[in-house]
């Protein structure tokens, strides 16, 4: 039987951060994943600065023969309502491609690399886990995304669960159709719902657009989808239509907790349902768990009991906070659901709420320190 010492099941960004913060520890790490890489994955591709730094990626490297497209600032309203800019003077988030991204993540990550091959059966053997009958490890780490078999081995109810549901559709322009576009590269705009319940995007990255929209409420998600994209052709902001969207579903940390740690086992990423309650961003909480994660197997010395593992859910806990909102924005959550949409609209047409609380508080988690702070704590 093929063996290693830790197993992560998932190859995107948190099961690649998990191995790279590995790459030294001595251990035999290898990452299994049901697809074949470069891959496609539904996403907007936006990525803060706090990702980049916390994987140590070199930007001008990282640009050689990838789209990186940096973003300076940011558009936002209601969708109709009145656009309000708020401009930084500097790269704030950037652009990316999740095919490459990705791709890139895992081929630097250090790991030995099952792909092709799906997670599906799992046994526990004495303190060991037999994966597909074929593959023996002391350490399992679930990283497989929302639906990961080994989150639903440790209980996890997807149909029962409160999940964020989007959809995005990401296309290159030619020519004709990329002087027509109005959106700029640097400045990508952000168009909330009337009920606060999700919001709409439209991302250039140099030749590609990318427009998308999620919701908490799943209900009618493609009609919303659909009047978002008719509404940004009416504007002039789409040059041409959309090819048809695809779509994802995931949670957002707090409102439906699933249990993160067992027996020589953990979940990062998506797969531990950890997006920012607020943006919806997962990318950078998917990297930071899967650097907290592997922080915590390097200090448990070949000694996997749920007790030696249950300071990854403290960890948790302390960078991400005990809960989210129940709701993708904060003020639906504060307000009746009347008051909400005037609320909103009156909100958001200031600069100072555009800038302070949409983009510096629920976009750019500007005052968070870095993970590295709490990566200090493991031992
Ligand atoms: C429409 C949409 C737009 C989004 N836009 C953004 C954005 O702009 N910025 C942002 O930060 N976040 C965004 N997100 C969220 C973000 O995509 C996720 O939070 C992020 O991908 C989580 O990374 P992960 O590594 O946990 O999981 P994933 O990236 O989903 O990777 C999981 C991997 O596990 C593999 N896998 C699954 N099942 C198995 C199995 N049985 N066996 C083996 N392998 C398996 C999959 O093939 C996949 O490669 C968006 C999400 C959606 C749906």
């Amino acid at each position: 039987m093929d063996s290693c010492d830790v197993l992560i099941v998932g190859g995107g960004p948190a099961g690649s951060s998990c191995a790279w913060s590995l790459r030294n520890s001595g251990l035999r790490i290898a990452i299994l994943d049901k697809q074949l890489f470069p891959r496609h994955k539904v996403c907007g591709g936006w990525i803060t600065p706090a990702v980049l730094d916390a994987l140590q990626i070199e930007l001008a490297e990282y640009a050689q023969g990838r789209t990186l497209q940096p973003i300076t600032g940011f558009r936002t309203s209601y969708i109709g309502g009145p656009e309000v800019e708020t401009h930084y003077g500097e790269p704030i988030s950037y652009g990316i491609r999740r095919f490459e991204f990705d791709d890139y993540l895992l081929q630097r990550s250090g790991a030995r690399l099952l792909q092709g091959e799906a997670l599906t059966h799992l046994a526990r053997s004495g303190e060991e886990w037999i994966v597909n009958g074929r593959l023996r490890c002391a350490m399992l780490v679930g990283a497989g995304g929302t639906f990961c078999p080994v989150a639903r081995f440790l209980g996890a109810k997807v149909s029962r669960e409160i999940v964020v549901a989007a959809q995005e559709s990401e296309f290159e322009m030619d020519e004709r159709q990329l002087f027509a576009c109005s959106i700029s590269g640097p400045v990508p705009e952000l168009y909330f719902c009337s009920d606060m319940k999700g919001y709409g995007w439209c991302f250039r990255k140099q030749n590609l657009l990318n427009v998308g929209l999620g919701r908490l409420d799943q209900h009618q998600l493609s009609k919303h989808v659909g009047e978002f994209l008719k509404f940004l052709k009416a504007a002039g902001k789409l040059p041409l239509d959309a090819p048809p969207a695809l779509g994802h579903a995931y949670l957002l940390f707090g409102v439906t907790p699933r249990n993160m740690v067992g027996e020589g086992v953990l979940l990062i990423g998506d797969a531990a349902g950890l997006a920012y309650p607020q943006s919806g961003e997962g990318i950078r909480p998917a990297v930071e768990s899967g650097l907290l994660a592997g922080a915590v197997i390097a200090a448990a010395q070949g000694c996997y009991s749920r007790d030696r593992l249950d300071c990854y859910r403290t960890l948790l806990t302390e960078r991400f906070g005990k809960s989210g909102t129940h709701s993708m924005t904060s003020i639906a959550g504060l307000l009746p659901t009347g008051l909400i949409g005037f609320a909103a609209r009156r909100l958001l047409d200031t600069s100072w709420f555009a800038r302070t609380v949409v983009l510096d508080r629920w976009f750019l988690h500007s005052n968070e320190p870095s993970i590295d702070a709490f990566l200090q704590h493991v031992n």
